[in-house]
């Protein structure tokens, strides 16, 4: 099918408080560009370069999520434009994000990225840790935290992926009881996105059944 038609598809099944972030990393602007003319206007990167070079020769009224791991010194080049920060895993990733939004006069909106895979993960904060740190940064001005993301175990076992998006909602909502701010709960990709909508989640990051399989080479 075509990326157009998938879109359309993929939205006629979507509740309609789902945002669709479709994750474009490794294609190129031809394929983003059938996309966006098919109204779709959010889009995800994982690197922070070729986020900024897709930025600069893209429509700006497209809104980029970076969803990847981002290192504090690369926070710089995506400040001036990016709409969601989606995998921040430390405090000091913070600090920066604050500072950079500062210097741009701009409020940059991100989320906390916890581990919920079973599986060893590099990335993610513990529900404790992420707790701890929304609340520190409750006082920095130039950022907002407006929800969580996670990422699930690859895997095909059921029972594991919906264990792993209601531990994640479940925090979700309880944090949001006493903080109403929060209001994205980033979880679902290609593989498991319509049992995490079962789960609760309210954004999802789709990239191959859009675009098709990337190839690194
Ligand atoms: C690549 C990526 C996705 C999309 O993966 P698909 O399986 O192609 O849908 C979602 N989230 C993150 C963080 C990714 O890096």
């Amino acid at each position: 099918m075509s990326i157009a038609g998938t879109i359309n598809k993929i939205k006629s099944q979507l509740p309609k408080e789902v945002t669709l972030v479709a994750v474009s990393k490794t294609k190129p602007n031809e394929a983003i560009l059938e996309a966006y003319n098919n109204g779709q206007l959010v889009f995800g990167e994982n690197k922070v370069q070729e986020l900024v070079q897709k930025y600069e020769g893209l429509p700006k009224d497209i809104e980029w999520h970076l969803i990847g791991h981002l290192q504090s010194n690369k926070v710089k080049y995506i400040a001036p434009f990016v709409q969601l920060i989606h995998a921040v895993d430390s405090f000091k990733l913070l600090l920066e994000i604050n500072k950079q939004g500062k210097k741009n006069n701009r409020i940059i909106n991100c989320l906390l990225q916890v581990k919920i895979a079973k599986e060893e993960s590099k990335f993610g904060l513990d529900f404790d840790e992420a707790e701890f740190i929304f609340n520190e940064a409750k006082n920095l001005r130039s950022l907002h935290i407006i929800g969580f993301m996670g990422m699930a175990t690859f895997t095909n076992d059921q029972k594991q992926l919906k264990e792993e998006f209601t531990a994640l909602s479940d925090f979700f909502i309880e944090q949001q009881a006493v903080n109403p701010q929060l209001s994205v709960l980033s979880m679902g990709m290609s593989g498991d996105y319509p049992l995490a909508i079962e789960h609760g989640s309210n954004m999802i990051r789709v990239g191959s059944t859009i675009f098709g399989e990337r190839n690194y080479n």
